[in-house]
Parts: C-alpha cells; sequence; structure tokens
C-alpha cells in the first residue's frame, strides 16, 4: 500500500530526469552489492509536492564506494567530491542538482557539543537520528523493493496533518543538537506546519542549549525563516518559545505596550513582525526584509512619555541606523554593502512618510532622491508596509498622501534627473582650480555646491554651479590659480 502510495506521488512529482537519476543510482548500487535509500528532505519534499534541488542517499556501506559507482556511469565520468573521515561523498550533475551519499550511521552526544560520535549503523539507526519525522522518511533503492517508502514514524502521516514534532523523545532530541530547535521553526514557517505540543514545550525548555550553536548556523537559520513567505510565524515561535532573546534580544525589546495616563503605544514587536509580513508581500530582497525587521530597533531606547503628547520615539531613525552595524556584527551578517543598505533605509524610513504630511517643496523632495539614490523604490516600498494601523480610514488617507508624494517625486525627478545624481562640480576640480592640497576648504566648497544645487538656489548646470563656486570661494579668501 505505501509502495502505491510512493510511487502515484513520485509519477506525479518526480521529474522525468529525476526518476531517470534514481534508476541509475539503483542500478549501480545493485552493481556492487549495496543497500542504499534516498532520505530526508528530498523524500519529503517530493511527497509535498515542492521542486527538489539536492538529494541524500543512506547506504549501508561505504558512501564514496557507491557514489564512484555513480559518477562512473556518465559520459564523461562525473567528479566526485568527498570525505573521507565521514565516508560521504557529492556528485554534481550537468544541471546542477547535487546528490550526497553517506553510509548508514548511529550517533551518541556529549554534553558539551553538538558534534556526535559516530559509528556504522543500519537503516533503523540512520532513521533514529533525524530531527524531525517528516524528516526520516526513507524510499529504497534496492533492486527488489525498489519504491517503497520506509517510514517508522508515521511522518506521511505528520505530513498531512502539518505537524513538526521528533521522533524520539524531545527533550533528547533537542538537548543532542539544539540547531534542530531552529530548524522545527524553520521548517514550520517554510511549509506553514505547526509544531506539535510537546515539541514546541520541549523547545521551550531546552532554549539555553542554542548557546552551544554558532551564530552562523543560527542565523542561517534565521535568513530561511525571513525567505520565507510568512515570515513572521518564525519569529512569534522565535519569541514565544524564548530562543529570540539568546541572540537577538534587542528586538525582544520591542515587544510589551505601556500605558500612562490611560495611553498606551502599539506593541512595536507585533507591528514590526506585520510591516516585515507585508514587505515580504511585495519584494523577495532579503536585504529589505531585514530593513523591515530593523526599523524601529531603536524604538525602546528613544521612548518617552511627554505630557500632553503622549508617547514619543524622538530619533528612532537616526538611533536605529547607528544600531544596524553591531546587531550585524552580533548576528554574523555580512558587513558589506548589504549592511550599508539595510542602515540606509533604517536611516530613511521616516522621511517619505514626513513629506506626505508637511507642505511639499521642491527642495525636500530633491534631498530625498538624492539621499535614497537608487534604492528609492525600495524605501517607498518599506513605508508603505510600515502603514498598518487598524483604522482603515486612516490607512486610506496614508496612503492616498502616499501617491502625491510619488507623483511629485516622479516630476522632480524628470525634470532634475536628480537621483544618482553627481552635482556639476566635483572635489577634483575644485582642487584643480583652485590649486588646493586636498583639505577641508575643498570639502566645504563641494559642499556648497551641491547644498545650492538641491535647495534650489541655483540650477543643476555647470555654468551656474561654477559662478557660485567662484564666489563661495572668495568669501573664503580663496581665487583660482592660473
Ligand atoms: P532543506 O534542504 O530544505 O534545508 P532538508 O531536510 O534537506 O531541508 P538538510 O539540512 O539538507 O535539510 O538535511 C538533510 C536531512 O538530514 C534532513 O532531512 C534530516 O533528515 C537530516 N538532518 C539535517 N540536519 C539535521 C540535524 N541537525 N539533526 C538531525 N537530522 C538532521
Ligand atoms: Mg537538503
Amino acid at each position: 500500500m505505501l509502495l502505491h502510495y510512493f510511487c502515484t506521488q513520485m509519477d506525479i512529482t518526480c521529474t522525468k530526469e529525476e526518476r531517470q537519476l534514481l534508476e541509475r543510482i539503483a542500478a549501480a548500487a545493485d552493481g556492487i552489492n549495496m543497500p542504499c535509500y534516498l532520505i530526508g528532505g528530498f523524500v519529503r519534499d517530493k511527497l509535498l509536492g515542492r521542486n527538489s534541488k539536492d538529494a541524500d542517499i543512506v547506504c549501508v556501506g561505504d558512501g564514496i564506494a557507491l557514489a564512484n559507482a555513480v559518477a562512473a556511469t556518465f559520459e564523461p565520468k562525473l567528479q566526485v567530491s568527498f570525505f573521507k573521515n565521514f565516508g560521504t561523498a557529492q556528485i554534481k550533475l550537468n544541471n546542477g542538482f547535487e546528490v550526497e551519499f553517506v553510509g548508514a550511521r548511529k550517533e551518541s552526544y556529549q554534553e558539551h557539543s553538538r558534534k556526535p560520535l559516530v559509528e556504522i549503523g543500519t537503516l533503523v539507526d540512520d532513521q533514529n537520528r533525524r530531527d524531525f519525522t517528516i524528516n526520516a522518511m526513507a524510499i529504497s533503492l534496492c533492486k527488489d523493493d525498489f519504491g517503497a517508502l520506509i517510514d517508522p514514524f508515521n511522518g506521511v502521516g505528520d505530513l498531512e496533518a502539518k505537524i513538526i514534532q521528533t521522533p524520539l523523545d524531545a527533550d533528547i532530541t533537542f538537548s543532542d543538537d539544539p540547531l534542530r530547535m531552529m530548524r522545527a521553526i524553520r521548517f514550520a514557517t517554510q511549509l506553514n506546519f505547526v509544531i506539535e505540543e510537546k515539541t514546541l514545550a520541549s523547545i521551550a525548555r531546552n532554549k539555553e542549549r542554542i548557546k552551544i550553536i554558532s551564530q552562523e548556523r543560527i542565523t542561517d537559520e534565521l535568513n530561511k525563516i525571513i525567505a520565507s513567505k510568512v515570515p513572521s510565524v518564525g519569529f512569534d515561535l522565535l519569541y514565544r518559545t524564548g530562543l529570540l532573546e539568546y541572540f537577538f534580544p534587542q528586538m525582544t525589546l520591542l515587544a510589551g505596550v505601556e500605558i500612562i495616563e490611560g495611553k498606551g503605544h502599539k506593541d512595536n514587536f507585533y507591528h514590526t513582525l506585520q510591516v516585515l509580513d507585508n514587505v515580504a508581500y511585495r519584494s523577495n530582497n532579503l536585504w529589505l526584509r531585514w530593513a523591515a525587521i530593523l526599523h524601529d530597533i531603536a524604538k525602546p531606547p528613544t521612548k518617552r512619555f511627554e505630557m500632553g503628547h503622549g508617547w514619543t520615539f524622538h530619533g528612532h531613525d537616526a538611533l536605529g541606523k547607528k544600531m544596524c552595524t553591531p546587531i550585524f556584527r552580533q548576528l554574523k551578517l555580512p558587513l558589506n554593502e548589504h549592511l550599508k543598505y539595510v542602515a540606509k533605509l533604517v536611516g530613511l524610513h521616516l522621511r517619505p512618510i514626513s513629506l506626505s504630511k508637511e507642505e511639499i517643496t521642491d527642495s525636500a523632495m530633491r534631498r530625498l532622491l538624492f539621499d535614497a539614490g537608487e534604492d528609492l523604490e525600495d524605501l517607498m516600498m518599506l513605508c508603505e508596509s510600515d502603514i498598518t494601523s487598524k483604522n482603515k480610514q486612516k490607512v486610506r488617507r496614508f496612503l492616498e498622501n502616499f501617491e502625491i508624494v510619488k507623483q511629485r517625486l516622479k516630476i522632480v525627478e524628470e525634470q532634475d534627473k536628480i537621483r544618482n545624481w553627481q552635482p556639476p562640480i566635483d572635489g577634483a576640480e575644485v582642487m584643480r582650480i583652485f590649486n588646493l592640497p586636498p583639505s577641508r576648504e575643498v570639502g566645504f566648497i563641494k559642499t556648497a555646491v551641491r547644498e545650492a544645487i538641491l535647495d534650489g538656489l541655483i540650477p543643476n548646470e555647470y555654468d551656474a554651479a561654477y559662478s557660485f563656486m567662484i564666489q563661495k570661494a572668495a568669501e573664503m579668501g580663496i581665487i583660482p590659480q592660473p
């Protein structure tokens, strides 16, 4: 019955290429008399009808030998990369699909490390060491029962019920390798599954064990959560289990509502999650999603209650921008142009909205175009996503004003071509004309020219900029040199 179940699913969800590959592996394994099984993510994803980029094969024997046997059936022979110590090997097909071969193993863990002691084991041992029931299913590639599903923990039932749970005692599973707690939440978010009650309670109980996991691995899982369709699911679980507190306490500080004189502010944690989901709906850009996560990160340290006004968070945009670097460092996120981009958007996230409130001057528009540059569309997406009021009328009014800002930005942009704009006179030219070395004076003159154009004092043209520069320099007692 299970064989039938799987074959039907295989026919529906495996591509022709994938089926040919599995038959090729089965034939090569038969040739060297080695039992082997598809296991883990590939089985799960095929039963769910999802695409796969890789497949894991467990063999009862030497994984490297099987990988070589499979590689030899290709013309020309495929390259095999292997780790001798672990008996694992990998081949990459010409279409990019990767297959990993591992000898079946039995694992035992020690208190201080997620690295287990490994012994050679049986298929059952290997299934027992898997993290979740839905990841422990195997499919035989042996000749006599090719295609049979070997599912000791009823993973199929959990796939149907959309449940994540551990095959063995959850406390032992999570304590042995605490990364599995992150993986549980990641799979729940990616697949839109729920974590079974006892498994969830066990994560909360074992949260402290996350300390033995490197930040790189934690962040790897976190980014997979963020890249999911509805990332708030994962953050909510991370918060409720207490895991988030261990590696990203700045974010948990956003949670909660304080009330003074009957006035409360919104819960900035759940507001942030709403903004994140809104951004995720509009864009797949991981770093724009990070900007959503961090846009209000400085609200807790800037929060004040002002008599007559209520709650304020003055300067949370500027402080938030500053907080990006230490947070990226702490989370081992890359300290490169992605950080710059996220910090820039966090720093600018109030600007478009403030334009929609005050009287709109061309100069304010020009400044936003100049400051946002090529990231203007992303900034506008972030700001639209930031409108999360429950009051429908308020949301509509905001969005309408926002449309006006967008229209006006477009007109100013067309007139002035200010985006990705370089002022007509740069520092090198200032130095040449006045024969100055790199100095404060040069910076001052250059900035004065740029500001005059952005303020609309002079047109965005070389001649006007040149005259203005001569005049500014003269005020400082500097004159052109022949
Ligand atoms: P994806 O590739 O989408 O991340 P996956 O399930 O294939 O999902 P991998 O990390 O590629 O995840 O791992 C492959 C398989 O190895 C898993 O399905 C699971 O059976 C097992 N596995 C991976 N990591 C662990 C772990 N930390 N503890 C126990 N089993 C694990
Ligand atoms: Mg995988």
